[in-house]
C-alpha cells in the first residue's frame, strides 16, 4: 500500500523507503539512518524510533502525500532526479547513443533521456509525464 506513494515521492526527489516486512525493525531503521532514507510506516513503535519517518494513516494516496508535504518540504531542483522503481539517482543521457534501447519516436521528439544504472529503467517528457506534472501542480508543486 506504501509503494505507490513511495513512487510519487521519489519523483519528488526524496531518497524514501518503506517498511518491508521481510526486515526487523532493527534492519530497516539501520538502513534508514545509514543512507539517510525517509522511512514510511504505518508501524506506530517504528516510527517514534526514527526521526526521518512519517506514520501514515490514510488509505489514499493523496491524502498520503499531503499529509508528508506537511511535514517535509519538497525541493524543487530535485524534482525528477530518482528512479521511481528502485530508488536509485537518475542520469542523463544522450538519446543519439541509444539506438535500439529505446523507441525510435523517443530519440527524434528528445535529445536527451534520463536513466537508472542500477535497474536500466529510462525516463522521458512523454504523455505520462505531463500527467505527473499537472498532478504534482495540484498538489501545489511547482512542477
Ligand atoms: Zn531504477
Amino acid at each position: 500500500m506504501l509503494g505507490r506513494l513511495a513512487r510519487w515521492l521519489r519523483i519528488m526527489g526524496f531518497n524514501v523507503e518503506y517498511a518491508a516486512s521481510s526486515l526487523s525493525d532493527t534492519e530497516i531503521i539501520g538502513k534508514c539512518k545509514r543512507e539517510g532514507l525517509f522511512l514510511l510506516t504505518r508501524d506506530k513503535e517504528l516510527h517514534g524510533r526514527y526521526s526521518l519517518s512519517l506514520l501514515i494513516k490514510s488509505q489514499d494516496h493523496k491524502e498520503q502525500i499531503s499529509q508528508f508535504l506537511s511535514t517535509f518540504s519538497v525541493d524543487e531542483k530535485l524534482l525528477f532526479t530518482r528512479c521511481t522503481e528502485c530508488n536509485h539517482l537518475l542520469e542523463k543521457k544522450e538519446t543519439a547513443d541509444l539506438e535500439g534501447y529505446i523507441p525510435e519516436g523517443v530519440r527524434e521528439r528528445f535529445s536527451t533521456v534520463l536513466y537508472c544504472m542500477n535497474c536500466g529503467k529510462y525516463y522521458w517528457e512523454g504523455d505520462h509525464f505531463n500527467k505527473i506534472v499537472e498532478f504534482l501542480r495540484g498538489m501545489g508543486i511547482e512542477a
